[in-house]
């Protein structure tokens, strides 16, 4: 068997199971692209910051992302306010490695260092997609926010229904939970830029999953090249 269809069943195989570790067909993303995974196996190193980062022209607070992500935020934005008159608010984009450290071991020590407990609130630093400057937690304007009560406002759910004709994911759905390794998040919205939004959305399945169809649809094209 060639290297490859290795690969490729490698990839069948954890498809069907889903269980399988994801980091046997760890990603070979660069971590500068728009679809790097992120999460508590798949982690940024400590040095890592977006060369790109600029403050994104929206409502709200650390509104910095990469500007290619912070030029689709106005644009949703916007086009949430043209089409429903509800104003978005931007909550938390970029953090570095070290914010989200202080912000870690915060919650560390308010549950007496049990990491389990913790991990069910925070990422530990270096498993966050905030650190990529490509995620973006989303609010709507006098309304709760970073609580699930967002998935309930109209634009909780207009952000969910859209956010992919921007080049956005939700993220953290409530059936993913053991998939994503995070609980429901409505608000946490992740730029995948818009081709791959689209069918991410359309697939209706985890970013984990729909990466691992990904790459094994690209080594599937690369044997069938191969062969011919
Ligand atoms: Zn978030």
């Amino acid at each position: 068997m060639s290297l490859l269809q290795t690969l490729v069943s490698a990839g069948a195989a954890a498809l069907m199971t889903l269980s399988a570790p994801l980091d046997t067909l760890a990603p070979q993303n660069d971590v500068s692209g728009t679809l790097f995974l992120v999460n508590r196996q798949n982690t940024i190193t400590e040095a890592y910051e977006p060369e790109d980062l600029v403050e994104a022209q929206v409502s709200g607070s650390v509104r910095r992302m990469r500007a290619e992500a912070a030029a689709a935020l106005e644009e949703m934005f916007a086009a949430c306010r043209e089409e429903t008159r509800l104003t978005l608010i931007s909550v938390s984009g970029y953090r570095s490695w070290s914010k989200q450290n202080n912000i870690w071991q915060r919650k560390l020590r308010s549950v007496k260092k049990n990491v389990e407990k913790a991990q069910e609130y925070v990422a530990p630093p270096g498993a966050s997609e905030h650190q990529l400057g490509l995620a973006m937690d989303i609010g709507q304007k006098s309304k709760a926010h970073l609580t699930e009560a967002f998935g309930k406002t109209e634009g909780g759910k207009w952000a969910r229904e859209n956010c992919w004709r921007f080049g956005f994911i939700l993220r953290y759905a409530e059936e993913w939970e053991e998939i994503t390794g995070y609980k429901f998040e409505p608000w946490h919205f992740r730029y995948v830029g818009r081709e791959y939004a689209k069918e991410i959305h359309d697939a209706g399945i985890p970013f984990e999953t729909w990466l691992i169809r990904y790459r094994t649809d690209l080594l599937t094209g690369l044997l069938e090249e191969g062969t011919e």
